[in-house]
Formats: C-alpha cells, sequence, structure tokens
C-alpha cells in the first residue's frame, strides 16, 4: 500500500531527507482526518464535509480543474456549498469554472465564494496585462521565448472564461460557519497581497494557500509583481499562536503534529525575517544593489531542508525583491540611472575587446571555467553589436543552456532556456515546446 501522504510528510521532516517529490500531481485524494480530503494537484484542493454540504479550499487551476473534481466525487457526492480563494493565482481559481459547470448540470445552487477584498483587484490587474502573463508564463514553466507565441501572445485569455467571481469579500478578518463548522479566515500579506488562511478550530486544523510551499518561499519571482517578506513571516507567526494539530498548505504534502508544525513555521519565518533585516542593515549603510545581491545570503545548511529548497524561487530573487519594497527601482550604479542603449554600450565594447567574436569566444571560455554570470555579460554584449551574427548565437544558445543546468530554480532555468532558445530561433535552429511538470503558480 502507498505510504499515507501524512506519513510520508512526517519522514520527510522528522529525517530531514527526501526520497521522492514532496509537489506531487497526482490528482489523487487523501483522506486527511475524518471529514477533511486533500486532492493533489497544480495547487491542491482540501475539502470540509458538512451537514449542509462541502467546503472547499480553492479550485486547482484550468487545466486540472476537471480532474480535481472527478476525484472528489469518488469520495462525497454533496454540493459544494463554500468555496474560498486562498489567493487570486490562476492555478487556485483557475479550476472554479469547472465546479460551476458541475453545479448547472446537477441542478444545484452555485456556491458562495469567499477571498479577500484585494483578490477582484487582482484578477482585473491579469486581464489588462494578458500578453504578459502569458509571456512570462511561457518563459517560467516553459522556457520559451517570447516571439514563440506570437503576437496575440496567444488566443486563450490568462484568466480563463467562466472563473467564479467571488461573492464575499472580507477585509482583515471573517467568521463564519457551514454545517456547523467554524471558519476563521486571515488576510495575510505575503507571496500575494490577497492571501487568506483558515484556522478550523473543530479539526485543528490550518488551510495556509501559497504561504508554506515545500520550496524556499516564492518571494523574490522576477517576472512579477511585489512580495512581503516580513508580513508573510507574521503571518506564520500568527498561524502558531492557534492549537493547530493539522496543516495544510495548496502545494506539498500535509504536516501533521503541533510540534512538528511549529518547528517548520518557525523555521521559514526565522529564514525570511533574517533575510530582511540583512539586506535593510546593507542599505542603512549605504550599499548598492550589487553589494547586497553579492554579500548576503542564507544560511545552505537551511536550504537543504526538504521544505526550504530553492528548487523554485531563490533567495537572490528575493533580496533583489526586499531591495525593490524597501528602495527605489534604481540599483545605486550611477551609471545605470540613465543608461546606454544596450547595442551601442555593446559596440563600443566589443570594438575595445578587439572584434564581435572574440567577445563571444572570451564568454565561452569564461562559461566552461564555471564563470557564468560574467560569461553571459560578454555573451549579451556580442549578440547585442551584432543581433544577425548567427555563429554568435549559436554560442550564446550553448552558454545559456549550459547556465540553466548550473541552476537550481525553476526560475533561473526557465528565463535561461528562454534566452538560449531565443538563440537558437535566431540561429535558425528548431526549438522544442515543452511545458515542465513541476509547475506552481500560474
Ligand atoms: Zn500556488
Amino acid at each position: 500500500m502507498a505510504e499515507h501522504v501524512l506519513d510520508l510528510s512526517t519522514r520527510f521532516i522528522d529525517s530531514g531527507r527526501v526520497d521522492g517529490p514532496p509537489n506531487r500531481v497526482s490528482h489523487e485524494l487523501s483522506e486527511l482526518a475524518d471529514d477533511v480530503a486533500l486532492v493533489e494537484a497544480f495547487s491542491h484542493v482540501v475539502v470540509i464535509r458538512t451537514d449542509e454540504g462541502l467546503i472547499a479550499f480553492d479550485s486547482s487551476g484550468p487545466a486540472s480543474g476537471t480532474r480535481v473534481l472527478e476525484s472528489l466525487r469518488g469520495w462525497n457526492k454533496e454540493r459544494i456549498h463554500t468555496l474560498i480563494y486562498t489567493h487570486g493565482h490562476i492555478d487556485h481559481v483557475g479550476g472554479s469554472s469547472a465546479i460551476a459547470a458541475e453545479a448547472e448540470q446537477s441542478r444545484h445552487e452555485l456556491p458562495r465564494v469567499i477571498g479577500h477584498e484585494n483578490l477582484p483587484r487582482r484578477l482585473n490587474r491579469y486581464r489588462a496585462t494578458n500578453g504578459y502573463n502569458k509571456v512570462i508564463n511561457a518563459r517560467q514553466f516553459g522556457g520559451l521565448p517570447v516571439s514563440a507565441l506570437g503576437g496575440s501572445a496567444g488566443e486563450r485569455p490568462f484568466v480563463p472564461d467562466g472563473t467564479l467571481d467571488i461573492t464575499v469579500e472580507y477585509d482583515q478578518i471573517m467568521t463564519t460557519s457551514v454545517g456547523g463548522v467554524e471558519l476563521e479566515l486571515h488576510h495575510a500579506m505575503g507571496e500575494t497581497d490577497d492571501h487568506t488562511w483558515t484556522w478550523l478550530p473543530q479539526h485543528k486544523m490550518i488551510s495556509a494557500g501559497d504561504q508554506f510551499i515545500w520550496n524556499f518561499p516564492n518571494c523574490g519571482n522576477p517576472q512579477k509583481v511585489q512580495r512581503y517578506p516580513l508580513e508573510w513571516a507574521n503571518s506564520l507567526r500568527e498561524m502558531m499562536a492557534t492549537d493547530v494539530e493539522l496543516f495544510v498548505p495548496a502545494h506539498g504534502l500535509p504536516i501533521s503534529g503541533h510540534k512538528r508544525i511549529l518547528s517548520c513555521l518557525e523555521i521559514v519565518a526565522s529564514t525570511l525575517e533574517q533575510l530582511v533585516e540583512d539586506v535593510v542593515s546593507a542599505m542603512n549603510s549605504g550599499a548598492t544593489l550589487n553589494d547586497i545581491v553579492s554579500s548576503v545570503e542564507v544560511n545552505p545548511e537551511l536550504l537543504d531542508l526538504p521544505y526550504l529548497r530553492p528548487l523554485y524561487d531563490e533567495p537572490e530573487f528575493v533580496i533583489r525583491n526586499i531591495w525593490r519594497l524597501y528602495g527605489g527601482w534604481w540599483d545605486g550604479k550611477p551609471s545605470h540611472l540613465k543608461p546606454a542603449a544596450d547595442a551601442v554600450f555593446a559596440t563600443e565594447i566589443s570594438e575595445l575587446a578587439g572584434g564581435v567574436p572574440a567577445l563571444a569566444e572570451r564568454a565561452r571560455h569564461l562559461a566552461d571555467a564555471g564563470q557564468f554570470r560574467v560569461a553571459c555579460h560578454l555573451i549579451d554584449m556580442a549578440s547585442d553589436a551584432a543581433p544577425e551574427a548567427k555563429d554568435v548565437h549559436e554560442i550564446r544558445a550553448s552558454i545559456y543552456l549550459d547556465r540553466r543546468a548550473a541552476e537550481s530554480s525553476l526560475m533561473a532555468k526557465g528565463i535561461f532556456e528562454s534566452a538560449a532558445n531565443e538563440s537558437r530561433q535566431a540561429a535558425g535552429q528548431l526549438i522544442e515546446s515543452r511545458r515542465r511538470a513541476l509547475s506552481f503558480e500560474e
């Protein structure tokens, strides 16, 4: 028999070793306690059975909503009375059209949909930046260049048609009950500005959304809007003040046992707090962003913990996000305030270097020596100075593919692969289109 999901998480946490992926996209349902079930998916759905029908946390994404419902219906057939969005990311709200379609088919009332008051604003922003969101997700998850999407950035809207809007919004805290099950909803800032974590006293359970993802916190995403590390840590500390015995995040494994849950939350909270303290104190001493990126780091032992590995986001990106939150967009380097056009600067440097081929060769040489950071500066300059040169693009593609292989985070891998594909295309090579299996946030 397969190991129960709670036993798996206990083993991973207690041993500190992981022998399988904590983020599973099986679409399988596990009962976590009486009347509490979890369907693991590309963002999970957590369900509570009550005398009045089901409470669901999230709807999963557009591609998985229907499959999640199928699994759920193998466990319970009652109507979904209340749907709570943990936040407005598409992999959490985008499956709701499947819930709506099912309700219509079985002539049930649509669920009451609860979310934080910032959530509708987020969906409006996604609609206003539809093309941008499709571009960045193609890069982040598929390693595709912008050109692969075509001028319209794809046909399907980023926020799927039929996504259920919230019908009840709240500000700080909201209490409600369904069929005798009490819910205490708390607003949190962290990965987003519209997070809800929920305390269910009868089950001694917390639904945490993405405030815990079994990866280093998604608090620095280079292509997305501001994240809030200290507020994130505060929300984890609020969760720690409950009698929690069952902790269910929207990605990764649920965790059982009060002490075990508290130790995980404490470590994630203090890691974020320490990072903010280190960055802000360097800012206070007048350091530039580049100084800070090259000097501040998270204790590498923490990054080995089963739930803190930098496989999705990574500390370096969080450092930049902290700079943006507490400072301005300027990085402190005078020449970066009003920089030259890339092509102008690159042409100047390549002439000094003895021509574009010399620059490209040097870049390849540095990459071979593992010095990818400086190698990528040089090869970008070479291709900026000679954008039509196929041989330069071939070298650029090879350097970015090698760099991709040397990175740990999906975000860095995706962006570097996208750069490699951009150059493969410019060199007249075929590129593969694929979507990675390990992808969390839409
Ligand atoms: Zn998510």
